[in-house]
């Protein structure tokens, strides 16, 4: 019998509605969904080819555990007790848990549970510290709030858009349909990035094409050009704003010629840019990784959103500045507290709220950890035993044969996911999970959307979700009463009762709400909020506050031995680590392997052409890829995308980090190109 069951891709937070056609158990086929609010009968080919990774031969079906060196299968039982029996050896401070952006959130949920009430650390981080953690330090002291503010549909509206270190075509590709629609209405584009993407080439009006890891350089330029031309917004500034005095000292001290030295782009470009940007009635900021992955990545967003704040951009539908959070439910994790000094519902550990107070009190216990745990990459480094959960940092994490050095010293590395990942091959215990089809749970969007996915297929052999095996370690740790979930749904009622913005959300209510529900969401009744800040900002006083930040350089910049400048990111046609994308055959047959971007005068500088085989040496390490030849990249730029294990960026990518939220400098360092012998 055929059954055509609606869900939502797996890929990107856009969250585009998909139909999948199951013959007896099986999926044989998948369509848009037409009627979907948010993709409106339109996929992008990742989500046009969703579910064939599911049928991969190697999906993890069996737990293994190591033995003379070999993960030998094993059942569950024999995994629960080797885990257990080795866990009830770790102190709090010896153990570290790694989430991921596509867990769900009842997942999630019971993974941080786990990680503060069982193991009494606040060690438990998600994927989310790699790409958007400079968002929560950025916006949160400037608005008190670094989630999305808006819905994705209300771009459409506006007059202008200012895309910040983002590709938004290969990257968010239902997103660039608003965007696209916009401009099509007569909204101005601008797009700041260093390489002439396909998004600056056919969408921007204006392309500020900087010197990488200039950011904070292009937006004190624009924003003393405001201020000097009088193009702020006097009324928002004074009703709304604090710090206005401060900023006009700090920006009066800047020479515009220094900025213009330092980023790159002629003064009349970044004059007109700021123009426009300043006179729109409606200007939207969408961010993204070009921005955040710096070491000065927070202090780039703190500028954005005040250059927003001057011009008066903030409060109604479709303004403010927009980070775009790439997985599923990359969201929906940080949501539910996987992040080391986030309780649920983003309650920071060591504030007057005291949450793990409250939470000690939910969840029935004398205490709970009350001091930042570690970040992902020192937990990596500094833990003993460590359970990773749907994440691969094997190729995520930057430095990757320190990472590799790191995981093989623990006294125990769990890892539960769908495939034997780069970081499985490293474990002691592998556990097999289920997918996004095979359990039922759900997700918040990139717009703070939460819809519900459905479980439609069985999972492989004895794959099982995650909430379920997280919950019974927790009961063979001794925590039963505590971990007492037989159902997501029942996880759900737990986070409705703990995690205020979810209140008014219920699985009858997704299951009725085609394109899902917006949080906060107080009561039963409430229709949901698209758009934040419309009164006052969620600061303690209400206003947004105006940041002054100084350049600071990039950590690591060309020089004799390394001339070229390597920055990384992503294609359409993969994901991530490409643990799913890789394994669907059209879209592997798309791109079926890293290409080294390289400009045509670095190129002929080095007597190289397409397909030339070329090694990148970093201080960390050497790999070796193919070249493209582009004008996308400018000279002195190499540009390679992160998905391909075989010539994988990230095992020379710079570690540094951001001191203000541990965010590794992907987007750039010095690099050496050869060509191979
Ligand atoms: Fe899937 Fe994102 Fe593409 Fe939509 S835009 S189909 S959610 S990958």
């Amino acid at each position: 019998m055929i059954q055509y069951e609606k869900t939502i891709c797996p890929y990107c937070s856009c969250g585009c509605g998909i139909y999948l056609v199951i013959e007896d158990g099986k999926i044989i086929g998948q369509e848009p969904q037409t009627d979907h609010p948010i993709n409106e009968g339109g996929n992008c080919p990742k989500g046009r080819n969703a579910y064939q990774f599911l049928y991969a031969e190697d999906r993890l079906k069996t737990p293994m555990i190591r033995k003379s060196d070999e993960l030998v299968e094993c059942s569950w039982d024999e995994a629960f007790d080797y885990i257990v029996k080795k866990l009830k050896q770790a102190g709090p401070n010896e153990f570290g848990m790694l989430a991921s952006g596509k867990n769900t959130n009842e997942d999630a949920y019971v993974i941080q549970k786990f990680t503060r009430l069982v193991m009494g650390t606040n060690n438990v981080e998600y994927c989310g510290r790699l790409c958007h953690s400079s968002t929560a330090a950025g916006l949160g002291p400037t608005v008190g709030s670094g989630v999305m503010p808006i819905s994705q549909r209300d771009l459409e509206n506006v007059d202008c858009i200012f895309l910040v270190g983002i590709n938004l075509k290969e990257t968010f590709p239902l997103m660039y349909m608003r965007a696209l629609r916009a401009k099509e209405r007569g909204a101005k584009v601008i797009v700041m990035d260093p390489r002439k993407s396909i998004t600056a080439r056919e969408l921007s009006d204006v392309h500020l094409q900087i010197n990488s890891g200039t950011d904070v350089a292009v937006i004190n330029a624009m924003m003393k050009i405001i201020l000097e031309e009088g193009l702020e917004n006097k009324d928002f500034i004074e009703s709304r704003t604090t710090g206005i005095d401060a900023l006009r000292e700090h920006l009066a001290g800047l020479n515009l010629k220094d900025l213009v030295k330092i980023c790159g782009v002629p003064l009349n470009t970044l004059t007109q840019a700021a123009k426009i940007f300043a006179k729109a009635k409606n200007g939207s900021v969408l961010f993204n990784q070009g921005l955040n992955q710096h070491i000065t990545g927070t202090d780039g967003i703190k500028a954005l959103a005040t250059l927003a704040l001057i011009s008066g951009h903030y409060g109604r539908p479709g303004t403010g500045l927009s980070p775009t959070r790439g997985q599923i439910n990359g969201e929906g994790t940080g949501d539910m507290g996987c992040l080391n000094v986030f309780y649920p519902g983003f309650q920071k550990v060591g504030t007057p709220a005291e949450p793990h107070k409250k939470f000690a009190e939910h969840w029935g216990v004398d205490s709970l950890p009350e001091n930042p745990g570690l970040p992902y990459t020192k937990m990596i480094q500094q833990t003993k035993y460590m359970w990773i959960i749907g994440t691969n940092p094997m190729m995520a994490a930057p430095d990757t044969d320190n990472v590799k050095k790191d995981l093989e010293s623990k006294e125990l590395l769990i890892v539960q996911d769908i495939f034997p990942t780069e970081t499985a091959e490293l474990a002691d215990v592998v556990l097999p999970a289920s997918t996004w089809v095979e359990r039922e749970g759900i997700h918040a969007y990139v717009d703070r959307r939460v819809q519900k996915i459905n479980k439609l297929i069985e999972a492989p052999g004895d794959a099982k979700p995650d909430w379920w095996i997280v919950t019974q370690i927790a009961e063979r740790m001794g925590f039963k009463d505590k971990f007492d979930f037989s159902s997501p749904r029942e996880i759900f009622e737990e986070i409705r009762r703990v995690v205020p913005p979810y209140k008014g959300i219920t699985y009858e209510r997704l299951e009725e709400t085609l394109g899902g529900i917006q949080w906060p969401c107080p009561t039963e009744d409430h229709p949901g909020t698209s758009t934040f800040f419309t009164e006052k900002f969620n600061t303690p006083d209400g206003l947004g506050h105006l940041q002054v930040v100084n350049y600071i350089p990039p950590a690591e910049l060309p020089d004799k031995d390394y001339p070229y400048i390597l920055s990384t990111g992503r294609t359409i046609f993969h994901y991530h680590t490409g643990t799913m994308s890789r394994r669907t055959p059209k879209l592997d047959a798309e791109v079926s392997g890293a290409l080294l971007q390289v400009n045509p005068k670095d190129a002929t500088l080095h007597d190289i052409t397409n397909g030339t085989k070329v090694t990148l040496t970093t201080r960390r390490g050497s790999i070796q890829v193919k070249t493209r030849i582009t004008d996308d990249v400018p000279e002195g730029t190499v540009f390679l995308p992160f998905h391909f294990s075989e010539s994988s960026a990230n095992k020379i990518t710079n570690p540094a980090l951001d001191p203000a939220c541990g965010m590794p400098e992907y987007k750039v360092c010095a690099v050496k190109m050869e060509v191979s012998k």
